[in-house]
């Protein structure tokens, strides 16, 4: 019988995780609210319900061999409804709990030894006002929750700028700005069976606060790539944690800091998908089924572009071929700054390959 593979969330990561159970013979089931999300185009099935459904999630129990989750704010609700069933769920409630929450997350990576930007909780303006006393210009204020693609972030350079944050009460995070020479990104997986084992490390370009491109191999020191999958290993084998978890990073100079991690597969990391032997979704699958992960290696030099809402009408002259591998995932929508699809641009050459998807 064909494993099932159940997934909480049906967005595009979903969707990728499906076409890799499809490859290996796998059925999935994935359940999201939302009639649209695009993982129906290749999920075995489609539960349209809630993530507190309480039926919902009992079907998906049945269904399924083992569950996982394509994103961070899983209601913790439904992984206690899932344990309870008894059903397999081995990445659990952890990686969410800790990931979810932005000091939650840098304190645990500090525990470890682990450097990240100097940060300071804030509630309000008050304790925002009193923070940047102590870190001093420049910052960048941060919600602790629910933030992605730079969304719910203020830079705060400047007394005035100060100023102008209006702030609600609530629970945010102060780090002092990175005046970073790079921002690179690690993807790393655990299976339950204990192996971990890291993707090449990638180069990012974010635009808007949001992610661009990103380059492999990434343009820095072999010496510091391999410190970055060493730390990367340490934090998913000493937080537990299985799965893929995608680590995002400063480097200045030779100093490495932490700045957040996704306990699911990575934007940063479609360049596998192309690129390399195994892709994160590849691996994520095996991870969760308690199989040996095998190194992945990178085949090819490649450039990861996003395509955006705001590319609608580029995408209509996009050939694919053998160097150019284009992903779309069939979202009906083409809003602006929506991730609708990402190339992955193969080739020798890699500042031929930056310059073509600059291009684009
Ligand atoms: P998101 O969840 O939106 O990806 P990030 O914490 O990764 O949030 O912030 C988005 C981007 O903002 C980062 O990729 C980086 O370019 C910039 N940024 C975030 N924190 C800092 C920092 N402490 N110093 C410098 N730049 C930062
Ligand atoms: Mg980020």
């Amino acid at each position: 019988m064909a494993k099932k593979i159940g997934i909480l969330g049906g967005g595009q990561l979903a969707k990728m995780l499906c076409d890799s159970a499809n490859k290996n013979g796998y059925e999935s089931m994935i359940l999201d609210p939302s009639e649209d999300s695009c993982g129906k185009h290749s999920a075995t099935e489609h539960l349209v319900k809630s993530y507190d459904d309480k039926d919902a999630l009992k079907v998906l129990c049945d269904y399924s061999d083992v569950i996982t989750y394509e994103f961070e704010n899983v209601p913790s609700d439904a992984i206690d409804f899932i344990q309870e069933q008894k059903a397999n769920i081995p990445q659990g409630k952890q990686p969410l709990y800790i990931s979810q929450h932005r000091i939650r997350e840098k304190t645990a990576v500090l525990a470890l030894g682990i450097q990240t930007a100097s940060f300071l909780e804030v509630t309000n303006k008050e304790t925002l006002i009193k923070a940047i006393e102590q870190l001093k210009f420049p910052c960048i204020l941060k919600t602790c929750s629910g933030g992605y693609d730079g969304k719910g972030q203020w830079k705060i350079e400047t007394q005035e700028e100060l100023e102008q944050v209006d702030i609600k009460t609530g629970n945010y995070i102060l780090e002092k700005m990175i005046d970073f020479d790079k921002e690179v990104s690690c993807l790393v997986v655990r299976s339950t069976n204990k192996d971990v084992v890291c993707f090449p490390i990638g180069e990012n370009i974010h635009k808007n606060g949001i992610l661009s491109m990103t380059i492999v191999p990434a343009r820095i020191d072999t010496y510091l790539e391999q410190i970055i999958q060493e730390i990367a290993k340490n934090i998913i084998t000493s937080l537990e944690f299985v799965g893929s978890l995608g680590i995002e990073f400063f480097i200045k100079g030779d100093d490495i800091y932490f700045n957040e991690m996704a306990p699911r597969p990575h934007n940063t990391a479609h360049y596998t998908l192309d690129a390399c032997d195994y892709s994160q979704f590849d691996l994520h699958i095996k991870s969760i089924l308690g199989e040996d992960l095998p190194t992945p290696q990178l085949l090819s030099p490649v450039v990861m572009l996003n395509i955006l809402g705001q590319d609608k009408e580029k995408v209509k002259n996009l050939v694919n071929d053998k160097m150019t591998k284009v992903h779309l995932y069939k979202k009906t929508e083409w809003k602006q700054d929506r991730k609708m699809g990402h190339i992955n641009y193969l080739g020798e050459d890699l500042e031929k390959l930056i310059q073509l998807a600059e291009g684009f």
